[in-house]
């Protein structure tokens, strides 16, 4: 057993509802707090003084400085396994080139595509493995990553197949996910619906018995895939055993609809919903996640994350990172953004990026710092939690804790 503490506050986020608007005095805060754990789960969260009296056997694992804890954060939606880079492209876009004209120049979406095509798999090990350990270093531990930059067998088999060996090399907890419906390559012979059935028919059987992934994405919008023929795909991917995420509603409405409708586990992007859809989605299973890094990257307007959590619907955050439209990969500078544009409570914030993003991901056992759940939890040398949102993440994490561990 190991005692972690003394901390000046807690944040627990225990007794959060999953869905809905939160209030801050909502939150529970332990000041002089201690963490206990045994076997990676928290056994106890309460005060130092106290748990240390009951427990005398605890190891202890003192934090010197004054500090707050927080749950570590959750990550539900990356691409962080890719090659080359595109900052010619975010230059070309801010001067005012089309999408059209940028791809043209040998940028956009294919850029990435054919660089990761290139790249070995020890390669793309290499810059995934800097990139997750960038978000450790933000205090997230558990990070969804997706194909979609391979679209043939071999390469969309390649980045699984490199996010699978990442996962030997972090104690991070990685979610892979199959998007190889990103779009359809130039190169495939055949109209998007061939492409579907040839994802349906040659890689998503390879995924399953290689066992790379249990989620399956599509990015369903006008210069991508179209609702029916993306309907037909994921019921046909769900019949196959897979989770259902959707990038939906990122430039023109009524993807999100059909997440709900399938059943996804969430619906994310939502820059375009429309408020019916909003409603419909807000009273769904369907987490609806917001990408602020896509909004900032591209200069586009925020996910309806307030109307969202008004209609009592369960919203995450999480960051898109990407070489495109979605650079920076700075989750908490981006939920704290998000926040002043949408006015958004800390508290739906902080659980935006913890038990809520977890939940789009079908993790429940985490997020939270309660008896039973994972003992991952991030410290921030500072007196006050308020601080973490308020210096939009400029203030770094201190410690971040995996299963109990300090790494
Ligand atoms: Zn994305």
């Amino acid at each position: 057993m190991k005692l972690t503490g003394p901390f000046k506050q807690i944040v627990t986020l225990a007794n959060l509802p999953l869905r809905g608007k939160l209030s801050d005095d909502k939150l529970e805060i332990i000041e002089n707090g201690g963490i206990l754990s045994e076997n990676a789960k928290i056994i106890d969260v309460a005060d130092f003084d106290v748990l240390k009296t009951a427990n005398p056997t605890a190891e202890i694992e003192n934090i010197e400085e004054t500090q707050v804890a927080l749950p570590a954060f959750t990550d539900a939606h990356t691409h962080i396994c890719f090659g080359g880079n595109r900052a010619n492209d975010f230059a070309m876009r801010n001067a005012g080139k089309t999408y059209l004209e940028i791809a043209e120049s040998g940028g956009g979406i294919w850029s990435s595509v054919q660089h990761t095509r290139v790249a070995s798999e020890d390669e793309l090990l290499k810059t995934t493995l800097e990139r997750i350990n960038f978000l450790i270093s933000l205090g997230i531990t558990t990070i969804e990553i997706k194909s979609g930059y391979g679209l043939n067998v071999e390469n969309e088999l390649k980045m699984l197949r490199v996010i699978k060996k990442a996962q030997k090399f972090t104690k991070a907890t990685l979610v892979p996910t199959c998007l190889s419906a990103h779009l359809k390559p130039r190169d495939f012979e055949g109209n998007n619906e061939e492409y579907l059935q040839y994802i349906l028919n040659e890689i998503l059987p390879k995924v399953k018995e290689e066992n790379l992934a249990n989620r399956v994405d599509i990015f369903i919008e006008k210069s991508a895939f179209q609702p029916e023929e993306s309907r037909n795909f994921l019921i046909k991917a769900k019949e196959m055993g897979f989770e259902i995420t959707v990038h939906a509603d990122q430039f023109t409405p009524g993807s999100s609809r059909i997440a709900v409708e399938v059943g996804a586990k969430s619906a994310d992007h939502l820059e375009a919903t429309i408020d019916e859809d909003i409603e419909f989605l807000a009273s769904s299973e369907t987490v609806a996640i917001a990408l602020p890094g896509a909004s900032l990257g591209l200069g586009e307007k925020f996910s309806p994350a307030r109307k969202i959590l008004d209609k009592n619907g369960i919203l995450a955050i999480a960051s898109d990172w990407n070489p495109g439209s979605a650079p920076m990969g700075n989750l908490i500078a981006q939920a704290a953004i998000l926040a002043t544009f949408e006015k958004l409570s800390t508290a739906e914030v902080l659980a935006g990026i913890t038990f809520r993003s977890a939940f789009a991901l079908g993790l429940e056992d985490r997020g939270k710092l309660e008896k039973g759940k994972k003992a991952d939890f991030v410290t921030f040398k500072t007196d006050n939690f308020q601080n973490v949102l308020y210096q939009q993440g400029s203030l770094k994490a201190e410690s971040v804790f995996i299963d109990g561990e300090k790494i």
